[in-house]
């Protein structure tokens, strides 16, 4: 019945009491990608988990050992893809993204699906293929600390109804990198759910309850409305440009091409107006960042304006992801940004092809 399923360990239906009692106890006992299969009341239909993806966000795989210890009986079967084990169980538990030797698993579902992680991203995708499922819910934890969001890849009421599960904040991407939510041949909405920090005690609490409703609703969608969410629509990132530097600080460093204010990422979520500095310029000026839109174009123009070395926005933005890593700063982004003023909802672009057929 299961194609595809060769790397990974499948778990049918595990007794509660099969479970250790503790989380960590839980990793240690699976011995590689494992499938946890959860039979529900309605055997007809299924919906998918995918956790661990990332080795140190640990939300989702807690969830899902205290849905499962505690007996909860889901409406539909549920399967858990529980994937980067290897990555989880490396000392220190929980701080690897991915093992020195590996890709970044999130960014390997897509073609060519070469080596063995490449190879355990088609195998999963197949499988997920193989059962049909009514949604996909991917759970992360962001880098920083922060409040729980998700993000899909296009505009769709069924993403909002998956996300209004766990957060009221939903981004819609243009950005591809590989991620599993991109998949759009799946026959059914993939969401990304980022419950916050691996460290924040609300993280957890927000995967629980969100896993909870999707083992346990009997309907998932067509319940939310649009002026219920809170909505970023095709952000744009802004980067560090090629052979620049960056520092984090208080105060402008001499000589530094970009200086970012230590709590930047205290304006994640909140509205920045245009008196409102980002960061500090060094004698590049704004040469030395640039904002990629979703076909790579630089606009930096249209969202960021320099007075006194100090980068302002040009009108209200929007900010998201911003970081205070200066690793992610400099190899993925500073932050995503939108416009307040993008934020409207297109009844006519909402269609998919799970309902053609
Ligand atoms: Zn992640």
């Amino acid at each position: 019945m299961m194609i595809g399923i060769e790397n990974f360990e499948l778990w049918d239906n595990p007794a509660p009491e099969e479970l250790a009692s503790t989380a960590t106890e839980f990793l240690y006992q699976l011995k590689g990608p494992t499938i946890l299969k959860i039979s529900g009341r309605d055997t007809s239909r299924c919906r998918v988990v995918v956790t661990l993806l990332h080795g140190n966000e640990p939300s989702g795989l807690k969830a899902v050992h205290r849905l499962v210890r505690d007996k909860c009986v889901p409406e539909v079967n549920i399967l858990v893809a529980i994937v980067s084990i290897d990555a989880a169980v490396a000392q220190p538990l929980f701080s690897n993204r991915f093992l020195p030797h590996q890709q970044d698993m999130n960014r390997l579902f897509k073609p060519p699906f070469d080596g063995g992680q490449g190879i355990l991203a088609k195998n999963l995708l197949d499988l997920i293929q193989e059962v049909r499922p009514e949604a996909i819910i991917d759970i992360h934890n962001t880098s920083g600390d922060g409040p729980a969001f998700s993000v899909c890849v296009r505009q769709h009421k069924r993403y909002l109804d998956l996300a209004s599960l766990f957060t009221h904040r939903v981004i819609i991407t243009g950005h591809r990198l590989g991620s599993l939510m991109e998949v759009t041949s799946l026959g059914c909405p993939v969401l990304t759910v980022e419950c916050g920090g691996a460290m924040q005690p609300e993280s957890d609490e927000i995967a629980l309850r969100g896993l909870t409703r999707f083992f346990t609703k009997p309907k998932l969608y067509q319940s939310v409305t649009v002026e219920e969410m809170d909505i970023y629509h095709h952000p744009v990132r802004l980067e560090l440009s090629s052979s620049r530097q960056l520092v984090y600080s208080c105060g402008p460093q001499l000589n530094v091409d970009v200086t970012v204010p230590t709590h930047i990422d205290r304006r994640n979520f909140g509205v920045v107006r245009p008196d409102t500095a980002l960061a500090w310029l060094g004698p590049a000026g704004i040469n030395a960042l640039c904002v990629l839109d979703e076909q790579g174009n630089n606009v930096i123009d249209d969202f960021f304006v320099v007075q006194d070395n100090k980068l302002y926005p040009r009108t209200t933005l929007k900010l998201f992801m911003a970081t205070t890593d200066p690793k992610i700063a400099v190899t993925d982004c500073l932050f995503y940004a939108v416009k307040e003023t993008d934020h409207q909802w297109d009844e006519t672009a909402d269609v998919a092809e799970w309902e053609m057929n």
